[in-house]
């Protein structure tokens, strides 16, 4: 890894530095929150900024502090484009290279700006001159903290800026469940507590606004449950036949996954998302203990992430995505048995 370097960002940071922020495509939680989060504190020192994502984030986040001020590149792109080339510092968070904002990719590649990457996958790749990265971390939320707390340990953090980073750190740990959870994580979220953030509060307001139409699709897709017992792999399927049928909604088939992952023995649990429009499925992978999910998704799927949460696509239709898969995961029987 390379070396940290966000240290040295100070002197280029003042109020005159117009600044954004930028998540990646599908933002979730840590995306959001992490981008608010910092955003809201650059206005607490007097610096202005812009977020910008490249698409628009699920409903179930859009309760979050500082959503209203949130630029979309697929909807606003002429805008987004002009705050971008005005650009002294563009941010960049959650992610960690720039094909992970899909169309908003092309731009930044050639955009001749200073570029601060803020993030915890593996495998960075290195068009940021000044970065905080850290793969051991369960969220980017908690890079921010620890980034605004040592660079600034003057600044007081607000209940805003601290019901962003609580809801990053809360939905990339699975409410603090996954063992990337640490006790560092537990004393950041008690800062945030103390400086303001309502747990139970942010807790409800994520998880607990399902439409009736959400329950009803994931109860289709315990139906599309496959179990390969042989090789302790459970995958989910859902067409876009089925989304169609189910009013879906942006966000609605989060967390779906790990009810394949909650099956007693299972390893490794797979859900296939069918998206006609891009012509793609979308394709997200767990696992429980060693075997490599950011391995497996970069080898055969485009994609990327941590070793037990990573995500993907396949360009094949779902029933041959799916036939590919099994095929694919024979390989693998000794890791999985
Ligand atoms: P999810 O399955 O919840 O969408 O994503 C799980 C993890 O994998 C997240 O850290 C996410 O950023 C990452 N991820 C999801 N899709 C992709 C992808 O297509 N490419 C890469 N490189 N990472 C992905
Ligand atoms: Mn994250």
């Amino acid at each position: 890894m390379r070396e940290n370097t966000i240290s040295k960002l100070k002197h280029q940071l003042h109020q005159e530095t117009k600044v954004c922020i930028i998540g990646h495509k599908n933002p979730d939680g840590d995306a959001l929150g992490s981008t608010l989060g910092l955003c809201l504190f650059l206005k607490e020192i007097g610096i202005t900024s812009q977020v910008i994502m490249p698409n628009t984030f699920p409903k179930f986040l859009s309760w979050l502090p500082g959503t209203e001020t949130v630029l979309c590149y697929d909807e606003d792109k002429e805008i987004c484009e002009d705050k971008l080339n005005h650009a002294d510092i563009v941010f960049t968070l959650d992610f960690n290279h720039l094909g992970r904002t899909g169309d908003l990719g092309d731009f930044l590649a050639n955009l001749n700006t200073t570029f601060v990457m803020i993030d915890h996958h593996q495998e960075p790749s290195d068009y940021a001159t000044y970065r905080l990265v850290d793969t051991q971390k369960a969220s980017t939320c908690e890079l921010v903290h620890e980034y605004i707390t040592s660079e600034y340990p003057d600044t007081a953090l607000t209940a805003d800026i601290a019901t962003c980073l609580y809801t990053g750190i809360m939905t990339d740990t699975g409410s603090f469940r996954f063992p990337s959870t640490t006790s560092k994580t537990h004393r950041i979220i008690a800062d945030l507590i103390d400086a303001g953030a309502n747990n139970s509060q942010i807790h409800q307001n994520t998880f607990d606004n399902n439409a009736e139409s959400r329950l009803h699709l994931l109860g289709k897709a315990l139906q599309n449950l496959k179990v390969i017992k042989a090789l302790n792999t459970a995958y989910i399927f859902l067409s876009q036949k089925d989304l169609n049928e189910h009013g879906f909604q942006k966000g609605d088939t989060e967390g779906f996954v790990n009810y394949a992952l909650s099956l007693e023995g299972i390893k490794f649990a797979v859900i296939f998302i069918e998206h006609k429009a891009e012509n793609i499925i979308k394709i997200s992978f767990r696992s429980i203990g060693d075997f490599d999910v950011n391995t497996f998704a970069r080898t055969h799927y485009q994609g990327g992430g941590h070793k037990n949460a990573a995500g993907g696509k396949s360009d094949l239709d779902l029933q041959p995505t799916l036939q590919e898969f099994e095929r694919k995961l024979i390989t693998y029987k000794q890791e999985l048995s």
